[in-house]
């Protein structure tokens, strides 16, 4: 019974990936008891001796402070976590599944079971993994079939919107707090938990279970579409001589458009915006949305073609075929600061250069180890000038601020060829041609 508790609610945290374990660390930081857990051993040992696994600007603080504090502590045991808890997170992955757009939601499906079926007493289940619309109700369904008899359990969905490379930062200070499905009770519980960040001005939006499903996928389908959008748009430009960066930034201006995500190139990747908006299309299809359907089809169809693009460059700029040429990659995280390689365009495209014959040498400076696990055969090299070794071609894919704060007249020395792609736009164009090298651009008035 709740008067045998302490009177803050306790947490637990069901899978320490990305999310969950930024998660945990950003609760105990709050304020709160947390107990995280996850199956995987390796990972959570890491924790315990106080490393992070993965690369997160600020995680590893926030982790010593709390191992420290006392209020953060790790286990394999997800029924250590549920009795230790009142309210449960579940923040585990979500992929794509192999043969077809839907999401995977076994693992979703998996803890929320353990968790049900391991509680001692009353509890919150809060979902916060991104789930197709519909989800939420079955798993609520789910929860109180297996929960034990005369434990009450309430499933509430709470989507999570922290970016990769500032997850500290955006889960103490949230935008907006979403909570789909909650009881008054539930209601004020979620609100207690997130006292600080919505004092802080955090909108706390309290809706439906679909709706609270639906606003997660949408924004990541609003942001794609921006993408993509521009990705169009840059074709244009090229095709008209026209410069799509001073048009990304006179468009804007306007405060209805918004300047961030109109950034023309390579495209986007990682392990959420291209499952999220295929998992949407597939489920779109099957609510019979089609309208929906044909958006998110383009919107990955021209990010996917980005890719190949970006391929069909790098063979014209190499003279028609790569083979035994050396490519210089700049680039493996799917994005800067983060080493998180899942469906990244920079290594999908080094990979097939690779596979066309070149000699690829890829520099990352914090996804080296994970690309290279993922892709065992490409050989990664260690530094800027390293990769650009005697290239025949050196191509920026991701932006990392490495990459345009290097010197583009040292480089010039080391390369064959002095000619960049910087399929990332990212670089000093005249800094880089006063050193004698041509630059090839996306959607700047370059040849395609
Ligand atoms: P991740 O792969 O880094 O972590 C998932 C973790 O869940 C893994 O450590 C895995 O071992 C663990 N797990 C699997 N089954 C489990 C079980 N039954 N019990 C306990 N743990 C289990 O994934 P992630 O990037 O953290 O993403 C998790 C969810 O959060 C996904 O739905 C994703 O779409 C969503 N999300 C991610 C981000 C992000 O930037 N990474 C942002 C918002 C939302």
């Amino acid at each position: 019974p709740a008067d045998d508790r302490a009177t803050a609610p306790r947490i637990s945290v069901i899978g320490s990936g990305y999310l969950g374990a930024t998660h945990a660390a950003a609760m105990a930081e709050l304020g709160f008891e947390v107990v995280a857990a996850d199956p995987d051993a390796a990972k959570i040992a890491a924790f315990q001796a106080g490393v992070v696994p993965f690369y997160e600007p600020g995680l590893d603080e926030l982790l010593a402070r709390h191992l420290d504090s006392g209020r953060l502590r790790f286990t394999t045991d997800t029924a250590d976590a549920v009795a230790a808890a009142d309210i449960h997170f579940v923040c585990v992955g979500t992929p794509q599944r192999a043969t077809s757009h839907a999401a995977n939601l076994d693992y979703v499906e998996a803890a929320v079971a353990e968790v049900a079926r391991s509680l001692t007493h009353d509890g919150v289940i809060v979902g916060k993994s991104t789930v197709p619309v519909g989800t939420a109700e079955r798993m609520r369904e789910l929860a109180t079939a297996l929960a034990p008899a005369g434990i009450d359990v309430e499933l509430v969905w709470n989507p999570e919107f922290l970016r990769e490379g500032k997850a500290v930062g955006d889960t103490l200070h949230p935008d907006r707090v979403v909570v789909g499905g909650a009881s008054a009770r539930a209601e004020a519980l979620l609100r207690e938990l997130y006292a600080g960040p919505i004092s802080e001005g955090a909108a706390f939006v309290a809706c439906d279970l679909p709706t609270a499903e639906l606003v997660k996928v949408s924004a990541n389908a609003f942001l794609a579409t921006k993408i993509s959008f521009i990705n169009a748009i840059a074709e244009i430009c090229t095709a008209a001589g026209a410069d799509v960066r001073t048009l990304a930034d006179a468009i804007g201006y306007d405060p209805r458009i918004g300047r961030a995500f109109l950034d023309a190139g390579l495209g986007f990747g990682g392990g959420c915006l291209p499952k999220d908006i295929r998992a949407l299309m597939h489920r779109s299809g099957e609510l019979g949305a089609l309208q929906a359907v044909g958006l998110l089809q383009q919107v990955d169809e021209i990010n996917m073609g980005q890719r190949q693009k970006v391929i069909d460059m790098t063979l014209q700029a190499a003279g028609g075929s790569v083979l035994n040429r050396r490519i210089g990659v700049l680039g493996a995280a799917f994005k800067p600061l983060t080493d998180d390689v899942r469906d990244s365009p920079a290594l999908n495209v080094a990979a097939a250069l690779h596979l066309r014959g070149a000699q690829v040498g890829v520099f990352d400076p914090a996804a080296g180890e994970t690309g290279r696990r993922m892709f065992p055969t490409l050989s990664f090299v260690d530094g800027v000038a390293a990769a650009a070794q005697a290239s025949d071609v050196l191509l920026v894919l991701t932006e990392w601020d490495d990459f345009s704060d290097a010197d583009p007249a040292e480089l010039a020395q080391v390369v064959h060829h002095r000619t960049v792609i910087d399929a990332r736009n990212c670089l000093d164009r005249g800094a880089w041609e006063a050193a004698g090298w041509t630059v090839i651009g996306l959607g700047v008035g370059d040849a395609p």
